[in-house]
């Protein structure tokens, strides 16, 4: 039986297991010098990289840690951020495109070593990446994004029909190759993070919604119900900008995408895949992604679209699940007559350029945000929290304007 609107990563999660931190009773101690708003994946890195870094850190998180966006992600630490290198030139030009994609190829590789230099058991796996041109159309469009990134001097190794079929048993007419990727199951690795940045000094207090923040030219208050939190400096890592921020929402698009994980895998069909478990991401519209969970089970993301109603939600998480597991026949005909486990959605919130934005916005003084990633994968969780920390102490990097609001 299919499982439906539940992710596996919380489904197979032990119970007994599941972190508990207390709900904010109207007392920190010490008072914390930063409050996060949410304790998803990006609220956890950055509370830790706060926290490591000597910074009094409170964090607030509206329901349980990790149980949002992050639960409902694929769990991949991609090496770019996915999304053509010449759409990015063109609206925050050369220098700062380069080092966009500097930047987060230098975070992805960073977010893999410390989660291995923290010993979080978040079944971390290194794989490399191939975007897949399956038609001649979308080839040259991939041959002249590899141009611009080689003008760039970024690597961008190209990958011929021969190469992708021998690798990945898929019908191909050019790749594109992203190295030093990884995989990882995203809930462990939040909830390892959010360990991590408690027992350096980070106060965590979980079902603490943030009803409002009020600030004046000195301080901010964070007010939850029945208690509020005088502080210099706001992080607000909601994923999407919520109604707390209503001012923002007009810089974004908001998207369902959807995933499916499927049933074990027959090993004499693994075998026809290719023996390569990269993950594949193709240049449909919408995008899948397509990566290995475990040996023998294949994810699935894609059918992206406007938000569903809320009423309508279940019915189109079944569709869109049945909808992914026909795309995937047509990719892998082997594999057709294998079921869905799992069917899930997941939210997100688009910018123009597809770059999230992290840092100030000029409307409010002592805030930083970080929303709209449309990555489709975890590395911008992690970078956020070293953009963060570094705009909280004042070191901000050239690197980092490319995420700016002002960019
Ligand atoms: C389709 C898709 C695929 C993705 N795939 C990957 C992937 O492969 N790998 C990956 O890891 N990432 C992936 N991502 C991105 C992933 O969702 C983010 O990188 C990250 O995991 C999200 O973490 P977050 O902390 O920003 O958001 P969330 O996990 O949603 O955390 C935000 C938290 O804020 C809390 N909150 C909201 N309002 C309030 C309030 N008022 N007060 C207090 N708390 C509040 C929420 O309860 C929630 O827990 C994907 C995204 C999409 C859309």
């Amino acid at each position: 039986m299919t499982k439906y609107g539940v992710s596996p990563w919380l489904d197979q999660f032990p119970k007994s297991r599941i972190p508990s931190y207390p709900r904010y009773g109207g007392k920190t101690r010490p008072p914390g010098d930063v409050v996060i708003i949410g304790g998803g994946l990006t609220g956890c890195a950055a509370a830790y990289a706060f926290a490591a870094a000597g910074v009094k850190v409170v964090l607030l998180e509206a329901d349980r840690i990790g149980r949002g966006a992050t639960a409902a992600s694929a769990g991949w630490i991609a090496t770019e951020p996915g999304v053509p290198f010449e759409q990015v030139e063109k609206s925050v030009g050369l220098r700062a495109a380069k080092q966009a994609f500097q930047t987060w190829r230098r975070a992805a590789l960073d977010f893999a070593a410390l989660l291995r230099r923290l010993e979080i058991k978040c079944g971390l796996e290194p794989h490399d990446a191939i975007v897949v041109a399956r038609s001649q159309e979308d080839a040259a469009r991939l041959k002249k994004e590899q141009r611009a990134r080689v003008a760039a001097k970024l690597d961008a190794p190209l990958l011929n029909a021969r190469a992708i079929g021998a690798g990945l048993a898929l019908d191909g007419v050019a790749g594109l190759r992203e190295k030093n990727g990884a995989t990882i199951d995203p809930y462990r690795a939040c909830v390892g993070l959010a360990a991590a940045a408690a027992s350096r000094g980070a106060q965590i207090f979980e079902r603490s919604a943030v009803k409002r923040v009020t600030f004046n030219r000195k301080t901010a208050d964070v007010l939850l119900p029945g208690a509020s939190i005088r502080t210099n400096r706001v992080v607000v890592a909601t994923s999407l900008p919520t109604a707390l921020f209503k001012g923002l929402i007009r810089h974004f698009w908001f998207k369902t995408a959807y995933l499916v994980l499927t049933d074990p895998i027959p090993v004499k069909i693994r075998r026809l895949l290719g023996a390569d478990h990269v993950i594949i991401r193709d240049l449909a519209e919408p995008p899948h992604v397509i990566r290995w969970v475990g040996d023998d089970r294949l994810l699935v993301l894609g059918a992206d679209s406007e938000a569903a109603p809320p009423r309508q939600r279940d019915k189109v998480v079944v569709q869109r699940a049945n909808q992914l597991m026909y795309e995937l026949s047509t990719l892998y005909p082997d594999i057709s007559g294998i079921r869905p486990a799992f069917g899930w959605a997941a939210d997100y919130a688009l910018t123009a350029e597809g770059l999230p934005y992290i840092g100030a916005h000029r409307n409010y003084p002592h805030h930083l945000f970080v929303f709209g990633d449309a990555s489709h994968s975890v590395t911008a969780a992690y970078l956020a929290s070293r953009v963060l920390l570094r705009q909280h102490l004042g070191q901000s990097d050239s690197g980092d304007e490319a995420f700016s609001f002002n960019r």
